[in-house]
């Protein structure tokens, strides 16, 4: 699989940038952020752009709400959560689309990896998501990850700056060692509603791993109280989020691809919705992606939807929404997302 993480120079970044400007000066792109951190967006497609990311990662409260248990162990993934994850790749491959993984390290300790094989065989191309889901925004050493709070000693002596950088380094080691690949991109844990646009700190540390595309930016947005259905109120805002989620270039050249709402585990644990109220947002979001000809990058966990969602009606929802969009819409990976932003770069 071609690698993904180049490590960029200096010069190469600026080129980007120029060629980032005078794009945004010869065809306005279709979203512009005049936000300190941000050099411009340089997304731009005659197509919409719809990728189905999962985070291959266990989720609190499931397979019951209050389990807490999978907080301290996030990447040691169980066997339906690893089966559902290969069901969602069969029926996304069904629509000739592929589904853009991102790989906890530490379920690269486990006795078998076959599973993850034959993802990659079947060309899904994985990205590294750190080897204890860190949150890379940590201020202390306990807020870096719960397994750090209750077993200490892992890191003793150690900055809260090279837990992260470590966490992140391992995993893309381990994906070498273990499954012979790069990883296709990088992904925060969390997601945050800035994105890293205050953090040049972490797109330098991002950067210097060898990424050229980060996801990060998941946009804060409205929602309803817990176990009712999303309104028209609901509807009517969903686009700002939406477009807040397109892919743009920070000021120091990392492309950052935002994660689109509302996804699995927003709607389902925090919202408390049925499975018809998630699709709904779902057909909703595509729909608006295609008459914008946007991106739309949908997040989802196998851990969370092998629960909520265990025939995989969400990936035949998106799958057949595309095939009726003919070409005004493609089922795309993040690379290929990161590659309509950057539409010259060899
Ligand atoms: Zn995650």
């Amino acid at each position: 699989m071609r690698p993904s993480a180049v490590a960029l120079s200096g010069v190469t970044r600026r080129r980007l940038l120029q060629q980032a400007q005078r794009a945004a000066r010869l065809a306005p792109p279709f979203f512009l952020f005049g936000m300190p951190g941000f050099a411009s967006t340089a997304s731009r497609s005659d197509k919409a752009l719809i990728a189905i990311t999962m985070d291959l990662e266990m989720s609190r409260d499931y397979p019951q709400r209050g389990m807490t248990h999978w907080d301290y162990e996030k990447g040691n993934l169980d066997e339906p959560t690893k089966q559902y994850a290969l069901h969602a790749a069969r029926i996304v491959k069904q629509y000739g689309g592929v589904i853009h993984f991102f790989l906890v390290g530490r379920v690269l300790e486990q006795a078998d990896v076959g599973w993850l094989h034959q993802l990659i065989e079947a060309g899904h191309p994985i990205g590294n998501h750190t080897y204890d889901h860190v949150n890379v925004m940590a201020g202390t050493a306990a807020e870096v990850q719960y397994r750090f709070q209750r077993a200490p000693w892992l890191i003793r002596n150690k900055s809260v700056a090279e837990v992260i950088r470590e966490n992140i380094e391992m995993t893309t080691q381990a994906m070498r060692q273990r499954l012979g690949i790069e990883p296709n991109g990088f992904r925060a844990p969390g997601g945050f509603a800035g994105g890293l646009r205050e953090r040049s700190d972490l797109r330098e540390l991002v950067k210097s791993l060898g990424f050229r595309w980060c996801s990060s930016l998941y946009p804060s947005h409205p929602t309803t109280t817990p176990g009712s259905p999303p309104d028209e109120q609901l509807w009517k805002s969903l686009p700002r989020a939406w477009q807040e989620a397109q892919p743009f270039v920070y000021s120091d050249g990392l492309l950052e691809i935002p994660m689109s709402p509302v996804s699995d585990v927003t709607a389902f644990r925090s919202q408390r919705w049925k499975l018809a109220w998630f699709l709904e947002s779902v057909r909703h979001a595509v729909d608006w992606a295609i008459q914008n000809r946007a991106v739309f990058d949908f997040l989802c966990h196998p851990s969370c939807l092998v629960v909520e969602d265990p025939q995989g009606e969400v990936f035949h929802t998106i799958g057949r929404m595309v095939t009726d969009a003919g070409d005004k819409a493609a089922l795309v990976s993040l690379d290929d997302v990161a590659k309509q932003a950057w539409p010259r770069q060899p």
